[in-house]
């Protein structure tokens, strides 16, 4: 049975009868109806209805070398027949996850050379606290424990996912918190300078705020901090350029490890493997999951620097962690075809060096006078567009978060898939985008504009 013999209003019924979304209000949705996304090829997905959709989000930051890619099928296929799964309990491995892990001891920042899977984001993260905790426990320092995080970070949805994000809204419904994460200002500048503070000043100002937490706690209490690069889910907020070289040198004054989580920031979007490099940081934890294997196969991986793995190699005693999807075999044969895929076609050089600096000129040129528009910014393919009523005072919309759904109902409808997030427009395409799609994109984004501004502005 193919969906090919269902209605879209039937299957519109049945996922309203049976399919529990994630973040979703369920009743409106059940009001609304889904859109069945049926067929994906290079830059673009396809709806039911026909509607080719040029997709501005990478399916959700994840698919870096684009739909459709035969190479990632066939590693997937010849995986599954040769050796569908065996765990990596009980002392056994099998052969991809060891290749994987090899490759991506490589591509890592130096002092990073170890890895332990998972299949999501949200479970690696789980991995990184649990892992920095018993960290100190061999140390011999169980009371250092506190973890630092920021307001807006999104860390993944399980308990410890929403317990180290900033997000309120789930932190409203968490109903009990892992203990001892605390959240500071995040590096926002649009929101959060002064007015007439420099980047410079601004970006040292972020920083404090986690030293003023260390020194508030006590660094003798302190495991860790935790960012992303640059916020993502949050709103593409893209740090001062001081900001995570003073993060790094708090962190090592106070006997900190640093946790960079790059769930979205990894394999390439940034225009290096790892946006750490591209700030010249070296982690102690990677959370890594999504572009891995540009989202044809569930798969995290939490790189481990040489300092926490150094204790826990030589210490020893069991570290009662693990999934049973950890280090599957599938998931790792097709994460190494498409690391193959990234260097083989120059993705990432194509984003350091072409598109990435195109994506900001043009953000700029075709954007930056819009009416709607207070700021846009971008980092490598991650973009973001603020929306505002009035573009001097940066005065928002009221209610807040309605303008940025105007605008990206209108680009949807003008076949561009973008994310709104609070009052941002955000995207995060493929690294295959070229100079040509970028020009299509932004005439799609400006189009969705004017037709937000008619409906805004009346
Ligand atoms: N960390 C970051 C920075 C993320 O953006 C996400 C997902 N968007 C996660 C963690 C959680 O990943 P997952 O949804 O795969 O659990």
């Amino acid at each position: 049975m193919t969906y090919q013999n269902f209605s879209l209003a039937q299957l519109q019924a049945l996922d309203a009868a049976h399919h529990l979304h994630p973040f979703t209000d369920h009743k409106d949705l059940r009001g609304a109806g889904s859109r069945m996304i049926v067929r994906a090829d290079g830059p673009y997905v396809y709806d039911s209805e026909g509607h080719r959709i040029l997709d501005a989000m990478a399916g959700l930051w994840c698919v870096n070398v684009g739909y459709g890619r035969k190479e990632l099928a066939e590693a997937a296929y010849k995986q599954m027949l040769e050796l569908p799964y065996y765990n990596s309990f009980f002392r056994c491995s099998t052969p991809t996850p060891v290749l994987l892990a090899q490759k991506l001891a490589e591509i890592a920042p130096k002092s990073v050379n170890q890895v332990f899977y998972g299949s999501s984001g949200s479970e690696a993260n789980d991995t990184a606290l649990r892992l920095i905790r018993q960290f100190w426990v061999l140390e011999g320092k169980p009371e250092k424990n506190r973890v630092i995080s920021r307001k807006m970070a999104y860390h993944g949805s399980t308990i410890a996912g929403t317990s180290l994000g900033g997000m309120s809204g789930m932190h409203d419904q968490l109903h009990g918190a892992v203990p001892n994460i605390v959240h500071v200002m995040a590096p926002y500048a649009f929101e959060n300078a002064e007015p007439g503070e420099s980047e410079e000043a601004f970006g040292l100002r972020a920083a404090k705020a986690v030293e003023d937490a260390i020194l508030e706690a006590g660094a003798d209490k302190v495991a860790a901090f935790i960012g992303e690069p640059i916020m993502g889910a949050g709103g593409v907020k893209i740090p001062p350029r001081n900001y995570w070289a003073e993060i790094q040198r708090i962190c090592r004054k106070h006997d900190v490890l640093l946790m960079i989580d790059e769930v979205i920031t990894g394999y390439g979007r940034t225009g290096e493997w790892f946006a750490s490099q591209a700030y010249g940081i070296e982690p102690d934890t990677i959370t890594t999951a999504k572009a891995l294997t540009s989202g044809y196969q569930p798969l995290s991986a939490l790189l481990v620097g040489d300092r926490v793995a150094e204790t826990l190699t030589e210490k020893g005693g069991e570290f009662y962690h693990g999934y049973t999807y950890s280090g599957h075999p599938v998931a790792c044969a097709v994460a190494l075809a498409n690391l193959d895929i990234i260097e083989k076609e120059g993705l990432i050089d194509r984003v350091r060096e072409d598109t990435g600096p195109y994506l900001a000129k043009v953000l700029q040129e075709a954007l930056g006078d819009h009416p709607l528009v207070g700021e846009v910014r971008s980092f490598g393919l991650m973009g973001a567009i603020e929306i505002v009523a009035d573009k001097a005072s940066r005065q928002r919309f009221e209610p807040s978060g309605h303008a940025a759904v105007v605008v990206r109902d209108h680009a949807v409808v003008s076949g561009l898939m973008m994310r709104a997030t609070g009052d941002t427009m955000i995207m995060s395409p493929p690294l295959i985008w070229t100079r040509e799609t970028i020009d299509t994109a932004m005439e799609m984004i400006r189009t969705a504009l004017d037709k937000a501004a008619q409906d805004l502005l009346k």
